[in-house]
């Protein structure tokens, strides 16, 4: 074990959260030890501002749950203590050990045993989870620069798997047995992959050597999982680097496998349709923006659904907007099995689809109803990308929408009213060009 008493400047109490410091002192006071671990150490170390801290202690989350009021247990199989201050989490695990059967099974002292080996529904192989000791905590994480363990009173840094080594040499390195880490949760490649693209590290050469052969062991996860973790990677604020950092490790198939056909194909578009979105995406995070993940996914899966469409048009199917309505849901469809897109934002992506070609045919009628649509705002951002990618002429019309949400409710009737009474082609390109 490597401990410093830290006098690295970067480690300064002012950068952590008072509520973190608040459940840190608490825990204190009741004989607990207690730990800031994970990205918050790990950012702290770079100079970044960490997104949230996470505690690890030796109380048990019943113990955690009894010292504080705004506090709740969650998980199943690991129940881990979420204290709640406003909108701000602060997650507090238990310290535990991640045993193999075969090893020094004398020297542990569970608190608590679990009877779950096997795999879970997650796919992840459980091997003998229990409580344990902020070492054995160590041990089970996934890399050694989120295996470090800060204690903000004493300012010490603790640190057993030469994390604070890997932070300067920009590696990420596996925590054991890179082969076994990654088969016991493959989502460790895709999180490995994820942090040396935020950081601009290097995966240490045998692990990288296993991400770029062993995507296949991603089929055990969960859909939803891989969805949740697709998010991350994508809307993190670095999705171009993400983006390119999972071509090169061959994993975007594993999640996105329509997509990737289609780049393999050498779509013309496809890439550069879904960089310059990422990048607009990682501009608004830079920003502290919100983003919509319906907008992300339905620009992925946009080029994937037009190829559908033209098939079902090729193969008789007639009413246009019916075969985009079909096309959407069989797409949407087949990528649950890959990434679970909950419901909601199925919806979502499919509204922000078929509304595309009524804010290209704005009518006198259809142009009230698109402007308060709920998911106006998606559809003509997706429809600018469209046009900024020349795949649509539109600019022009696009133009006319970007101008009635400047105006007051007085003009927008005016503006309303000159348009077309229905969509017929040559009646609305006669209007557009005399106004
Ligand atoms: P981020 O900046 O994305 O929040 P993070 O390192 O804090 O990065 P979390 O997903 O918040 O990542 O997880 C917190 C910590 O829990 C990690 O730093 C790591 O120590 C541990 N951890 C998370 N996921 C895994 C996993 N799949 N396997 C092993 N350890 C994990
Ligand atoms: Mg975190």
């Amino acid at each position: 074990m490597t401990q410093i008493s830290s006098s690295n400047p970067l480690l300064t109490i002012d950068k952590i959260s008072k509520q973190a410091l608040t459940v840190i002192s608490t825990l204190h006071q009741s004989g607990f030890s207690a730990y800031l671990v994970g990205g918050g150490v790990r950012d702290m170390l770079l100079g970044l501002l960490p997104k949230d801290f996470d505690i690890a202690t030796d109380a048990t989350p019943d113990e955690v749950k009894s010292l504080f009021r705004n506090c709740r247990l969650i998980g199943r199989r690991f129940r881990l203590a979420h204290i709640l201050f406003g909108r701000e989490i602060i997650e507090v695990a238990t310290f535990r050990a991640n045993h193999e059967e075969d090893s020094h099974s004398s020297h542990h002292k569970p608190i608590d045993y679990r009877q779950h080996s096997g795999h879970t529904k997650d796919g992840m192989i459980v091997r003998d989870n229990v409580y344990g000791d902020i070492e054995e905590d160590a041990q089970r994480r996934d890399f050694s620069i989120n295996g470090l363990y800060f204690e903000p009173y004493s300012h010490t840094l603790i640190d057993y798997a030469n994390g604070h080594s890997d932070i300067e040499n920009k590696t990420i390195r596996v925590i054991g047995d890179p082969l076994q880490r990654f088969q016991e949760d493959p989502v460790r490649m895709l999180r490995a992959v994820r942090f040396s693209a935020k950081l601009d590290f290097n995966i240490e050469s045998q692990a990288k050597k296993l991400v770029q052969s062993q995507g296949h062991l991603l089929h055990k996860i969960s859909p939803a999982r891989l969805f949740d973790e697709s998010l991350k990677l994508l809307q993190g604020g670095y999705g171009v680097k993400c983006f390119h950092a999972l071509q090169e490790n061959h994993l975007f198939s594993y999640l996105f496998p329509s997509v990737q056909k289609l780049i393999e194909q050498k779509h013309e578009t496809i890439s550069p349709f879904i960089l310059q979105a990422l990048k607009n995406t990682d501009q608004r995070i830079g920003i502290g923006k919100t983003v919509n993940p319906a907008f992300i996914v339905s620009v992925l899966l946009w080029y994937p659904m037009l190829k559908l469409k033209s098939k079902l048009l090729a193969d008789n199917q007639e009413n246009e907007f019916q075969t985009l309505l079909l096309a959407s849901q069989e797409v949407l469809k087949q990528q649950q099995s890959y990434t679970a897109i909950p419901k909601r934002l199925g919806f979502m992506i499919k509204d922000i689809w078929l509304m595309q070609s009524r804010l290209e045919k704005p009518t006198k009628k259809n142009a009230p109803v698109v402007l308060a649509h709920k998911r106006f705002r998606a559809t003509y951002d997706f429809l600018e990308l469209r046009i900024k990618m020349g795949e649509t002429q539109h600019q022009n019309i696009f133009n006319w929408w970007t101008e009635i949400q400047e105006v007051d409710e007085g003009e927008q009737q005016q503006m309303m009213q000159k348009l077309p009474s229905n969509s017929s082609k040559n009646k609305r390109k006669k209007r557009f060009i005399k106004k």
